[in-house]
């Protein structure tokens, strides 16, 4: 403290002497800088623009009166989200960006009667979290990583949602082996049909014996093509109901899956609790839950083998530390759901990256590969079914505005500024 003193005094003495020609300068230091020479930013502006890749990806960028500015993406549950993060404005301008998880919280606790417990309100608030990271790191000049606490690994393992598991498809042993030639060393399948013709019913979602069949076929079929070393992953979507999801789960144990995905909804707890009791097919949950407080009761009612946050819509980053960091006193995994375009993805991995119960983390690209690979300047980050998390400042991709601008949802803004 006395250097400080003894600084600042020198500065103000310095300066204020008659005659000298910078006057504003002791006063700049001071308000623009720490005494540890921290760059003292403020926000300036928070603009959007909406992508549609898989889905509809919001777009978020946090302007600074330094002129670098943080990028960050939301997903899923963002349809509506640009009016929201509108709204966000006032508690983020003139704040200091890098008060990451303040600002966080005071907009999350602003909006405990607009709905911040979960949906487009978190969605769209996990955005601007991440552009506030990738904010903080491009002005400390650190990656991600490295702000939620240190690398754990260096390359993050990836499995694709793969594009068939149809055995009557023609396609299909050409599609499935562009995505075993890629590298990949897991895929997941995604097996619930409601236009399966051997349904009775097109409201009621207890499987026929013929659904079944057709369901397993689906697995043993993906499961035989690709070498026993690939991991399969099995979605049901959270559409079936008890009954079913047991079933399912008993069926696949011959196939030790990496992980049958919500046979049913993850909203009631003690029903997918009953079902992974039942089976030793691994069950994992959780691509629409939000928060800490959505994972909570999952974990203390042991409802999951592994855990799915979506880092892009369930609160962000830190936030998805935060719920690994509580699934890990359970030793339960996590394995994020990832359907966002590159940003959104290296900004996971960098999460993945930090985290030590990391299990693996979706890759949903494959339909729309010429997107994926122009989205940013960096082209493709995926090596081998692997993602390398970058030591550039930030999440370290930027976005190619020319390319990024061909999936531009019609008639919404483009980061324009006033909107
Ligand atoms: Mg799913």
């Amino acid at each position: 403290m006395r250097h400080q003193h003894s600084r600042r005094a020198f500065l103000s003495g310095a300066l204020a002497l008659p005659g000298f020609q910078f006057p504003s300068l002791a006063q700049a230091v001071q308000s623009q800088t720490t005494p540890y020479s921290r760059p003292k930013l403020k926000i300036t502006d928070v603009r959007t623009a909406q992508v549609r890749g898989h889905g509809l990806q919001l777009h978020v960028r946090i302007y600074t009166d330094k002129g670098i500015f943080g990028h960050g993406e939301g997903t899923d549950a963002v349809v509506g989200g640009a009016p929201i993060v509108r709204s966000f404005r006032n508690f983020l301008m003139g704040q200091d960006p890098l008060n990451v998880d303040r600002l966080f919280e005071r907009i999350r606790t602003a909006g405990i009667f607009a709905g911040a417990q979960g949906g487009q309100y978190v969605a769209a608030l996990t955005a601007v979290e991440t552009a506030l990271w990738d904010l903080a790191g491009k002005a400390t000049g650190l990656p991600i990583y490295q702000l939620l606490g240190g690398k754990m690994r260096d390359r993050i393992r990836l499995y694709c949602d793969s594009q068939t598991e149809d055995p009557k498809d023609p396609e299909a042993p050409k599609k499935m082996g562009q995505v075993r030639d890629m590298g990949f060393t897991a895929v997941k399948i995604d097996v619930d049909d409601g236009r399966d013709p051997n349904r009775w019913d097109a409201m009621n979602w207890t499987a026929s014996n013929a659904e079944i069949d057709t369901m397993v076929s689906k697995i043993r079929f993906v499961r035989e093509f690709f070498p026993k070393r690939v991991d399969l992953a099995v979605d049901m979507h959270g559409r079936y109901d008890m009954t079913t999801g047991k079933r399912m789960a008993k069926e696949c144990e011959p196939f030790h899956l990496l992980y049958l995905e919500e046979p049913v909804p993850a909203e009631n707890v003690k029903a997918m609790r009953d079902i992974r009791e039942s089976t030793s097919t691994p069950i994992c949950c959780g691509e629409n839950l939000f928060l800490r407080h959505g994972f909570r009761e999952v974990l203390e009612e042991r409802a999951a083998d592994i855990i799915m946050p979506d880092l892009q819509k369930c609160g962000g980053l830190l936030e998805g530390r935060k719920i690994a960091d509580m699934a890990h006193t359970y030793y339960v995994p996590v394995a994020p759901h990832c359907v966002v375009s590159p940003i959104g993805t290296m900004a996971s991995a960098h999460m993945c990256a930090a985290i030590p119960n990391f299990l693996i983390l979706e890759w949903h690209w494959i339909q729309r590969l010429e997107l994926w690979k122009n989205f940013v300047q960096e082209g493709e980050i995926i090596e081998k079914g692997f993602i390398t998390v970058p030591d550039r400042p930030g999440i370290g991709v930027t976005m190619n505005e020319a390319a990024a601008k061909k999936a531009q949802v019609p008639n919404t803004p483009w980061f324009e500024a006033g909107l």
